[in-house]
């Protein structure tokens, strides 16, 4: 074997298996369809569903056929990813601009992509056709080498494989495809193992059922993604259930939907997974999306009233907010840049989420004690309802001084606990920053997530600290991050009247709700 064929033969394996391009949002038919991860990094799968399933190759004509079945499907055997880097060199919205320019570059070749844009209401479906370079490289550096000023690079993976086994379980039949694939059913798919809330962590495993067009890609680990596609309205019901609950107000619920929607089209628009060939994932990372369980008449009803509304903000040009929430700000809202940084967001900065325009800033200590400690008539006061509601507002955690200062030297070399000092807080009193004192070592905390995982998982990061002897007192306010709509704090103002809309820009402060457009 000569020198060229080699490397002929090495090129054709690589695009042979490297990962489709096969598209994720797209806009059918005035209706915008968007590729949601719901099961991440499988060694198998397994379905079933009561209706007709079909499943084939993406860019193939064969495709196996079953009625009434359930499925387990799996790797074959252990793939191994390489990667490489590609570099692309000009991109056109026509493609005959794209084909002129190829006839001159015959080192080149050209990829359609799509893209959803958004411009003064409208949400458009935008193609591309970006060409490359033929050529691949084995490292950024060599690609770096020849990238021109405004070409840019990419890093791409090739499988030494990408055959799955599909077993019929009712009829004990095997079959072989190759990955990406496509699974069409007429009726709803049930599918078992779903991880509940938490991709990376998950602790508790459900099944659920979807829409019957799914996906099947392999990923960067060499593990098979499951992808649920969904027309966005479908995906905001199948969020509702495990993001607010049936038992809320039907405002509040229309609350929910709406901000759901705009957090969903901010992150699409934004490119949120950019290198994982879906749109979304089912996980607390985006939103908690269950598909079709738990969609109920109500959740129906909050998602068809607000259907393709959404939170604009006027002096962002009109653009779709990012309408983060939490379950309970504990009386205040956090600026968004105090808890994930970058610059000031001007329609997540703090309010007092109460009826009056009163202002308190809680970056004081002392302040914030008597915050904490005292009664406040906010929406979020939970202090006299009953069941879960009521823990979300105020509550404290107590440790022995062995037993944290335990879990803390198992995090990091600490010694004896001598002090912990708070820092710096942020407006809605939550600690930003914080010091753990030790014999050995100190611990220095300056992320509200990280503050909260240290000691053990704090339902918010507004708490002040009591050191006894023996004993170590958490006592806080609220639960979550605190930054935007408050949820708890959404039930009670539907409770006293208020209306989705009033409830939305009570929290989000200069926006107004709208309906967007969708156009081909
Ligand atoms: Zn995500
Ligand atoms: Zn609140």
């Amino acid at each position: 074997m000569n020198k060229y064929f080699i490397f002929f033969f090495i090129l054709t394996l690589l695009f042979s298996c490297s990962i489709q391009s096969i598209f994720a949002a797209e806009i059918i038919d005035s209706k915008l369809f968007i590729d949601v991860e719901i099961l991440p990094n499988a060694n198998q799968i397994h379905l079933a569903t009561d209706g007709n399933l079909s499943i084939s190759e993406i860019d193939s004509p064969f495709q196996l056929e079953f009625a009434n079945t359930e499925l387990s499907i799996q790797l074959t055997e252990k793939i191994e990813i390489s990667p490489y880097w590609r570099v692309g060199i000009k991109k056109f919205s026509k493609v005959s601009d794209a084909e002129k320019f190829l006839n001159n570059f015959s080192e080149c070749f050209a990829e359609p992509s799509l893209e959803i844009s958004y411009k003064n209401k409208e949400l458009k479906q935008v193609s591309n056709y970006s060409v490359y370079f033929k050529e691949i490289f084995d490292s950024f550096e060599s690609a770096k080498a020849v990238c021109e000023v405004d070409g840019w690079i990419e890093e791409k993976y090739s499988f030494s494989n990408s055959e799955i086994l599909i077993y019929d379980v009712r009829n004990d039949k095997e079959y072989f495809l190759n990955a990406p694939l496509t699974i069409i059913s007429n009726n709803p798919i049930t599918v078992f193992q779903i991880p509940k809330t938490n991709f990376w962590n998950p602790k508790q495993f459900v099944t659920r059922s979807y829409d019957g067009n799914l996906k099947i890609q392999l990923n960067q680990l060499g593990k098979m993604n499951l992808i649920s596609k969904v027309e966005l309205e479908n995906y905001i019901a199948g969020v509702l259930p495990n993001e607010i609950g049936n038992d809320a107000p039907i405002e509040t619920m229309k609350a929910q939907a709406i901000a759901a929607r705009s957090e969903a089209l901010y992150k699409i628009i934004h490119k949120h997974h950019k290198d994982d060939n879906f749109d979304l994932c089912a996980s607390i990372h985006c939103q908690v999306y269950s598909g079709l369980t738990g969609v109920t008449e109500k959740v129906k009803r909050a998602v068809e009233e607000t259907e393709y509304l959404v939170g604009l903000y006027p002096d962002y040009n009109g653009k779709i907010i990012n309408a983060v929430y939490s379950t309970n700000c504990g009386g205040i809202t956090e600026n968004s840049s105090n808890i994930w940084g970058g610059k000031s967001v001007p329609y997540l900065t703090s309010i007092y989420d109460g009826k009056s325009g009163y202002k308190i800033d809680l970056t004081n200590e002392n302040k914030t004690k008597q915050w904490i400690k005292n009664y406040q008539n906010v929406f979020c006061n939970t202090e006299n309802e009953k069941g879960w509601i009521k823990n979300t507002y105020k509550w404290q955690k107590e440790f022995s001084k062995k037993d944290l200062e335990e879990h803390l030297n198992s995090i990091s070399e600490l010694g004896k606990l001598k002090d912990i000092k708070i820092l710096k807080r942020g407006n809605s009193g939550r600690v930003l920053e914080i010091k753990i004192l030790g014999s050995k070592n100190d611990i220095h905390l300056n992320n509200e997530l990280q503050i909260r995982q240290t000691f053990g998982g704090l339902r918010s990061s507004l708490f002040f600290i009591e050191i006894k002897k023996n004993k170590i007192t958490f006592s806080g306010k609220g639960s979550g991050h605190g930054v935007g709509m408050c949820q708890v704090g959404a039930i009670r103002m539907a409770k006293e009247g208020y209306s989705a809309k009033e409830i939305l820009k009570h929290y989000y402060t200069g926006t107004e709700i709208a309906k967007i457009n969708i156009s081909n």
